[in-house]
């Protein structure tokens, strides 16, 4: 079969920022063995960006080196004894109303995260209601060298937003627990997390959800309105007025516009808070040197 390795992809077209230049090459694998032997053959210094549903990322305007790989395939969906095994590249929000249909509850608390399930453990996505780590049992991955490997929960690190995986692991699958509960009660509790979300952030407007992970005992958003930035804009790239800690595309931003905006964000909270906000967003390709400390 031929591979599906595309050229100069524009990645504006997979990510919820709507932003992003080109990659060099952007490979969609058609399972672990396409993946794996690519995995083998390519040279080691050909840089590799694995990709979810690109809703945690800011892509730079001038795109990204080297192969980004695109695990949208990786699509099974299995249960057994209450154990859910979901394919990298499975939506969350599509899994969760599956699931609520088959009286299989548990992971409600990630409703309305817009996200895939290998995105979600790598970033160990979370809400009020908890982190994705708190009910997961392992974690299937294909090594930098194209080695299939499994870890337990109990076996790795995971906080805030992120997870102690090695350098270059990609994510293949993942393991949950669930709890069995009436499909009403379980789709319920689903519809009230969406509608908390509607009330909250701006849902309908392209972004990459919060910009900053919230510093110990403080929320980020607070912060941002207090220091009067809600609505500042730099060109299309403006904080939303309904969620400071929010960035919302109102357009055609560029990510060079985001970043301007983002640094002014940091500079006036450390000026009247004096916190340093950390972004929970990721920065990939070509960004100018010490944009993204
Ligand atoms: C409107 C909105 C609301 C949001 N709300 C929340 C929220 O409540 N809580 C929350 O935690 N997040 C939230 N987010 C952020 C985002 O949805 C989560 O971080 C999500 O888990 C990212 O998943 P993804 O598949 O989009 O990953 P991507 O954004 O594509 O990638 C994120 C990181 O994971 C890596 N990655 C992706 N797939 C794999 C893989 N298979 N193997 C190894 N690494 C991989 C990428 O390289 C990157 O480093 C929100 C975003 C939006 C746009």
């Amino acid at each position: 079969m031929k591979r599906d390795m595309r050229l100069q992809e524009p990645m504006a077209r997979h990510t919820t920022f709507r932003i992003g230049g080109p990659a060099e090459r952007f490979f969609v694998p058609s399972g672990i063995g396409d993946l794996r032997a690519f995995l083998e053959e390519r040279p080691r210094e050909d840089p590799i960006t694995l990709l979810g549903a690109g809703s945690n990322l800011l892509v730079s305007d001038e795109g990204i080196r080297g192969t980004v790989i695109h695990l949208g395939a990786f699509q099974s969906v299995r249960v057994e004894n209450e154990r859910l095994l979901a394919g990298a590249g499975v939506m969350l929000p599509g899994l969760l109303q599956q699931l609520a249909r088959d009286g299989l509850g548990g992971l409600e608390f990630l409703g309305g995260i817009p996200g895939t399930v290998g995105g979600g453990v790598r970033m160990n996505a979370g809400t009020e209601g908890g982190w994705i780590a708190d009910r997961l049992l392992s974690v299937t991955y294909l090594d930098a060298s194209g080695t299939l490997r499994r870890q337990r929960r109990e076996e790795i690190t995971f906080g805030y937003r992120q997870m102690a995986l090695p350098r270059g692991a990609c994510i293949v699958g993942a393991e949950f627990r669930l709890e069995p509960d009436d499909p009403m009660r379980i789709a319920e509790r689903l519809r009230e997390r969406m509608a908390d979300r509607r009330k909250r952030q701006p849902v309908h407007l392209a972004s990459a959800g919060c910009i900053f992970k919230n510093p110990p005992g403080d929320a980020a958003g607070r912060l941002i309105e207090a220091a009067g930035l809600k609505g500042a804009r730099v060109g299309d790239a403006q904080v939303s007025s309904q969620h400071a800690n929010f960035v919302v595309n109102r357009g055609k931003a560029r990510a060079a516009d985001v970043l301007s905006l983002v640094r002014r964000i940091q500079e006036r909270v450390r000026q009247e808070s004096g916190v340093e906000l950390a972004f929970e967003i990721e920065m990939v390709g070509v960004f100018e040197k010490g944009a993204v400390s």
